[in-house]
């Protein structure tokens, strides 16, 4: 099999697997107890903060451990502004629906929620935002890198004009955190997620940064743990283990990033090369590196997809949650595309545990199966690919 599907998940690696199974042997202490097995499952867990921490150049203080993206999201919009009045949000169109659910939600609860638009290649326009903001906004949240599309957003400039207005500024760095570097201090940013199994760790960990100083009301409550923000014995070998994947992406991150970056490239290139009627979709240039996601016109992505896994390719359409969902994509709808383009969109992410063959391998197979395809295709007078074949 041929995996090229890390944005919706990763192979975990060697070592962090390594380092979690003390946790889910031997080492079984409750980290509130007193005595030594207690105390060693505490230690494991505040130096897996420090790695976490380190990974985005935050202070361990400023981690709070969740149970992955999903809840790190939503614990910023329920948990953000209980004591304030304000209840203006401000969102991007192209969120996870991990920030679009909650939002709907707190729409129900008396808040009002913006969703800016984005251009062709999904980017949202920072003074598009300027003209959204009021004295009654609360909190702005725009993702980092989108995991259907990849187009990285203007972070920096975004936070910048929240910073100026005081205004609290979220990310959804789940795609990003691990892939590209990324420093809170510079980008100026109060909170921002992270999920584990998205850097080669675990499933069913994450973290949430909370920049020092600012409040936010639990949503678990129980026994106090995390400081009160989030109840519940920890699950240690998972937050070890998540501790390991961010410090192994830290020490790799550069010799990673350009080495994904260049199967990406080599990708792209090949199928825009050898494939007729396809585009490249999202920013061509400020994308997340692991990222190709393209239109192949007048053929299914489902199709596609159910034909790539017979080949022993493992790929998607987009989001993992559209297949729950049943809906067309929101991100491509909101880049303007057409429905025959949303239907034949195909997303391959890659990561280190792949290799140029597997690339040259997946073009060669995407070739057949996209003439394939076509043959059978009620737009095949269409497009000129009709004549082709
Ligand atoms: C995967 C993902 C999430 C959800 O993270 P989980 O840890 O799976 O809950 C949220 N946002 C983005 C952008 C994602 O890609």
């Amino acid at each position: 099999m041929i995996y090229l599907d890390n944005a919706a998940s990763t192979q975990i690696h060697e070592d962090v697997l390594e380092s979690m199974l003390p946790y889910l042997k031997e080492q079984y202490g409750n980290a509130s107890s007193i005595h030594r097995y207690g105390r060693l499952a505490h230690k494991a867990i505040e130096k897996a903060r420090k790695q976490i921490a380190s990974l985005i150049n935050a202070d361990s203080s400023e981690i709070l451990i969740t149970s992955g993206g999903t809840e790190s999201n939503n614990t910023v919009l329920m948990g953000i502004f209980r004591d304030d009045n304000s209840n203006h949000i401000v969102t991007s169109s192209i969120e996870h629906d991990a920030i679009l659910e909650p939002c709907k939600k707190l729409t129900q609860n008396g808040f009002n929620v913006d969703y800016l638009p984005v251009d062709k290649f999904g980017t949202v326009d920072p003074s598009e935002l300027e003209n959204h903001l009021s004295d009654n906004t609360c909190l702005v949240s725009i993702m980092f890198g989108n995991n259907e599309v990849g187009t990285v957003q203007k972070i920096s400039q975004i936070a910048k004009i929240c910073n100026e207005r005081k205004i609290l500024f979220h990310t959804d760095a789940v795609q990003a955190v691990g892939k590209i570097p990324i420093d809170v201090k510079e980008l100026g940013v109060d909170l921002l997620s992270i999920s584990s199994h998205k850097l080669h760790g675990p499933k069913g960990i994450g973290a949430l940064y909370i920049k020092n100083g600012i409040k936010i009301d639990p949503v678990i409550l129980g026994g106090g743990q995390e400081r009160g923000l989030r109840s519940g014995t920890e699950n240690v070998a998972n937050i070890v283990g998540f501790g390991q994947a961010c410090e192994i992406a830290k020490n790799n991150l550069d010799d990673n990033m350009e080495y994904v970056a260049k199967l990406r490239d080599m990708l792209i290139e090949k199928v825009l090369d050898e494939i007729p009627e396809v585009t490249l979709n999202g920013d061509p240039k400020s994308r997340l590196p692991n990222n190709a996601h393209f239109t192949f016109l007048g053929v299914n992505g489902e199709d596609l997809i159910i034909k790539l896994d017979e080949y022993g390719i493992a790929a998607s359409t987009g989001s993992a949650c559209s297949v729950n969902t049943q809906r067309a994509s929101h991100v491509l709808q909101a880049m303007g595309f057409s429905h025959e383009q949303i239907t034949g969109s195909l997303r391959l992410t890659m990561g280190v545990f792949n290799n140029e063959k597997d690339i040259e391998q997946t073009v060669t197979s995407l070739k057949k199966i996209v003439e394939e395809l076509r043959a059978f295709s009620p737009f095949k007078e269409k497009y000129s690919f009709g004549s082709k074949i």
